[in-house]
């Protein structure tokens, strides 16, 4: 116990991880505004798909159970639909973006 007190302590260098900056709330707006139109298209399904099931839930809620059935069906299948678009431009910096890359290679952009 006594020898670990005397022991000097060290601390470990650790390399930091360069990352590049976070796009700011508004930078985010820009690029949602510029998205390609099929992108936009997803980006609305995924949101209507999360009402249809708040309608479904209201469903539950008040026992009719049709309306709870029916929308809570239809938003899960909405918002769990497998729906995959095709990038090869990156929407921030225009770059070519190599085939089934999740991030761009140059400005570090996450791409659906
Ligand atoms: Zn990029």
């Amino acid at each position: 116990m006594a020898d670990d007190d005397d022991a000097p302590v060290k601390a470990h260098k650790v390399e930091k991880v360069s990352r590049p900056p976070r796009m700011s709330p508004r930078e985010e707006m820009a690029l949602a505004k510029s998205m390609p139109r099929g992108r936009r298209l997803v980006m609305i399904a995924k949101v209507a798909g999360v009402f249809l099931f708040a309608i479904g839930l209201e469903g539950v809620v008040t026992a009719n159970w049709i309306l709870a059935v029916t929308f809570l069906v239809l938003g899960t299948v909405v918002v769990l639909a497998p729906i995959r678009m095709q990038v090869t431009v990156c929407p921030k910096c225009q770059s070519r973006l190599p085939e089934g890359a999740a991030v761009c290679p140059q400005c570090g952009v996450p791409v659906m």
